[in-house]
Order: structure tokens, then C-alpha cells, then sequence
């Protein structure tokens, strides 16, 4: 998510495993091009049950992860990634106990595997978690995965990579699986998480919640976040459940939220129906927003810009329900995929909502996008250390307002739909996109593409 006002703000059980892979996801068949030594295409996971307990005056972390998983191809051994702080005290497959290496942050599970086969790998562990650096120079995402802060509230943003400073996973985006998370945390405080909350105890000192993910997820769209929060719920279109979890004391920051059955009714006519059963909004105390599924991770410096500007974030959050985390890219390459959409349609929000014109926009949009490709590399083409920066959210907004030019405003809008109602849960990538847009429109725009993600100069037209 990126503001319009600074650029220092550039913002199971068991018994089934095969019944999960049918929605596994295509796994990646390569390494990603920008972060390699994150993620493992050898690994494809299914379903993650997370059983994390958080002890705020230690800042440790401990629990289990039980992983269940296939191989893509046969091997003698498979990595998973592990922050090197997490320290693994058992582990086990299919319930044998099985040696392991574990350096750096490749957790090496020394047992053979061979494809077609589900595996079920049990983690026991415990650390003092640590955040990593992102490769960006934004500030506001400056540092990534468990984020704890004096009080020992703890929350997570992990975009573009960083979920494995706090479980063991294949931390790339195109390994998508269903997650199962329960939290332990201190009795006057929430462990929050994505998805239904099917659970909350709070008994011997403790709070334990449980939440249930029913749409597979991509590593960088899970969000845990700790401390005194209070739930507060509405309801939005077709009755989709509604949660905002706000710090406690501050329901004034609910005003600008109650907006949101507005903005996905607003979202679902131009986008098609909301692809998951629940959305909602956690606030946390840190300054990075994530798109994280289900349950936008939304930060409280946010809030900063007021009530405007929160609607708008709120709307191009929600617009990556469908382009980012039903539709996700199968490489970090593609993140314009999800932020040219994204914050084009913020804008169209915006100007919806009477807060600016398109001629602003506009204008925006194509300063920026010829400043940025330059200092940090065209849209399709990002500096691997410049991350969700200005020439990927406003070059991918500059992209899609010629693509409309380019195709006519009618089938524009009809893609638009299409192609998350096409893919919903999947992972795809920019062939596949580009070749669904030239069938849609009989025309080959593979050049008109590679101008608009490729060139250093933004193109003509
Ligand atoms: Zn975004």
C-alpha cells in the first residue's frame, strides 16, 4: 500500500491428507527470480496447523508446526525455511522421529521423499523471534516478520518473504496452503489471526484462540497480531462477516472502518464477488500495511492521514482479495499483477468518494511512473533491493489506465472480473495473464506488454 502524500510513507487432521491438495496450488517449478534462497520448489505444502505460545516478558515464542506436504520431485532431503533463532527441539515425519540440519535458515529434513506422496512433518520449537531486513528502502517496511515492540505486543508483516522468523514454512508466495492457527498469549490480551475464529478461552492466566483458514493462503498473507485488542464486527454484502480487532481504548478508529460495506459493494461491481467468506481489519502498532488475507493487517500510523485516506487504503487492501490472494503471481517479478489493479482501483475508489479527481490521478500516476522507472526499474523489471515501491504501484496503475485505452473501457472492465473468477486460489503468472488479455481482445499484446513492463521510459501509449 503506498499514500499519496509522502514518499517516507510508501505504504488437520490425518486422516485426509490428499483431500488438501486439490487445493495446493501450482507450485513454482523454479526458484524465484528475485529471492531465491527463499522458498523451496521441491516442497509443496498443503495445510500448516500452528500451535504458538507467546510470552511477552521473555519475547519468546514456542509451539508446534504440523506440516503437511508432498515433494515435487524426488530427493534424499528437503529444506524448509527457519529463522536461525528459532531453535527445532523434535521433529518428526509421519511420526518418526528423523535427524535434521539447521543452518542459517535452512531447517534440512534428512529423509528421503518422492512425489505423490503426503507427508506429514511435526516441528516442535521455540526462540526469541527477530525481524529480518526487507529489500526495499521504504521505511514503513523497512523490516520484516515477528515484530514485537516494548510492551511485548507482537504482530507480523512478511511481505514480500519473513514468515519464517516465527514457523517453519516454504516461504514463497506460490506454495499456497490452508492454515489452522492457534494462539496462547497472556489472559488480558487477544492472539489474533487470519480466518474464522473458531475458538477464544481465557482460563488459568491465559487466552487461547483458534482460527481456521478455508481458502489457501499464500506465506506472505498471514498475519498474527498481539496484544489488548477488542473485536468488533459488522456485517457487509451477501452477509460476509465483518471483524475489525482495534487496540483497546480506541474505538475511535472504527469510524472510518464501518465504511467498508460500502467500499466491497463499490469493489464487487467492478471485481465480481468477493472471493473469501469473511473480511476485516487488525490494527497494529507498527508502521507497515499488509494486504493479509481475510484480515487486512493495517497499521496505526494509518490512521494518521485520516478518515479519507484509511478508506482509501481500506479499498485497495481489499481490491488484493482478488488480485493477490485469490489470484497470486507464481513469482515476485509479478507484483505489479497485484498493485497496478490494486492501486488503480484506489483511485478509482477515491475519486468515487469525491476526494480527488481522475485528472489527478492520472497526472500522478504518469509523473511517477516516469520518475521511478528510473530510480528503481520499470514495473516488470523492479530493482530486486526496491521492493512495492512507487514505479510498481503507480507504473502498475499507468499500465492498467492505458491497458483500458488500449482494449476499450467495456472489455477492460469485463477482464477485470474475468480473470479472478478464472483463477480463483491459483497461482499465475504474467504469460498466462498476457495471453488471457490477447485472446479477450484478438489482438497479441505480448510487445504492447513488454514496452509497458520492460522499458526503462514509459511508452507512448
Ligand atoms: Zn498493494
Amino acid at each position: 500500500m503506498l499514500r499519496k502524500t509522502t514518499l517516507a510513507s510508501l505504504a488437520l487432521a490425518l486422516c485426509a491428507p490428499l483431500a488438501g491438495l486439490a487445493v495446493a496450488g501450482a507450485q513454482a517449478a523454479e526458484e524465484d527470480t528475485y529471492y531465491p534462497t527463499k522458498g523451496n520448489p521441491g516442497v509443496d505444502v498443503y495445510r500448516y496447523a500452528l500451535d504458538l505460545t507467546w510470552k511477552p516478558g521473555e519475547r519468546t515464542l514456542s509451539g508446534t508446526a504440523a506440516i503437511r506436504m508432498q515433494a515435487t520431485a524426488p530427493a534424499t532431503s528437503f529444506a524448509l525455511d527457519l529463522h536461525r533463532k528459532m531453535l527445532v527441539s523434535k521433529l518428526t515425519v509421519n511420526g518418526v522421529d528423523t535427524a535434521f540440519t539447521h543452518d542459517g535458515k535452512d531447517l534440512v529434513v534428512k529423509t528421503p521423499v518422492v512425489p505423490a506422496t503426503p507427508y506429514l512433518v511435526e516441528i516442535s520449537y521455540a526462540g526469541k523471534p527477530r525481524t529480518v531486513k526487507a529489500p526495499t528502502s521504504r521505511v514503513d517496511d523497512d523490516k520484516l516478520g515477528w515484530h514485537t515492540n516494548d510492551r511485548g505486543h507482537a504482530w507480523t508483516t512478511q511481505k514480500p518473504y519473513g514468515a519464517y522468523t516465527w514457523y517453519p514454512v516454504n516461504d514463497h508466495l506460490s506454495d499456497k496452503a490452508l492454515y489452522d492457527i492457534k494462539l496462547t498469549v497472556p489472559d488480558k490480551w487477544v492472539g489474533v489471526s487470519n480466518g474464522r475464529l473458531d475458538n477464544k478461552v481465557t482460563e488459568g492466566g491465559e487466552t487461547r484462540t483458534h482460527f481456521v483458514n478455508t481458502s489457501p493462503m499464500a506465506p506472505h498473507l498471514v498475519t498474527v497480531a498481539i496484544g489488548p485488542y477488542k473485536k468488533y464486527t459488522q456485517v457487509g454484502p451477501h452477509d460476509l462477516p465483518l471483524t475489525y480487532w482495534l487496540p483497546k481504548g480506541r474505538s475511535d478508529l472504527l469510524k472510518p472502518l464501518e465504511r467498508t460495506p460500502d467500499t466491497l459493494a463499490w469493489l464487487e461491481s467492478r471485481l465480481g464477488p468477493y472471493p473469501f467468506d469473511r473480511a476485516g481489519v487488525v490494527v497494529t502498532p507498527g508502521l507497515g500495511t499488509v494486504e493479509t488475507q481475510t484480515l487486512t493487517t493495517f497499521a496505526l500510523d494509518n490512521f494518521k492521514q485520516g478518515s479519507a485516506d484509511v478508506r482509501e487504503q481500506v479499498a485497495h487492501n481489499l481490491a488484493h482479495a482478488w488480485y493477490g490472494a485469490s489470484v497470486t503471481p507464481n513469482d515476485w517479478r509479478d507484483n505489479w499483477m497485484n498493485e497496478g489493479v490494486a492501486t488503480f482501483l484506489q483511485a478509482k475508489f477515491a475519486v468515487s468518494q469525491g476526494h480527488d479527481t481522475w485528472k489527478f490521478w492520472k497526472r500522478e500516476f504518469t509523473r511517477n511512473d516516469g520518475y521511478y522507472r528510473e530510480i528503481y526499474g520499470p514495473p516488470g523489471a523492479y530493482f530486486p533491493k526496491q521492493f512495492g515501491q512507487r514505479n510498481v504501484h503507480y507504473g502498475g496503475a499507468l499500465l492498467m489506465e492505458r491497458l483500458r485505452a488500449e482494449i476499450g473501457t467495456d472489455l477492460f472492465y469485463a477482464a477485470l472480473q474475468e480473470w479472478p473468477a478464472q483463477n480463483k486460489d491459483k497461482n499465475r503468472g504474467r504469460a498466462t495473464y498476457i495471453d488471457f488479455l490477447s485472446t479477450r481482445s484478438g489482438q497479441d499484446l505480448r510487445p504492447w506488454f513488454e514496452a509497458w513492463l520492460m522499458s526503462g521510459e514509459t511508452p507512448a501509449s
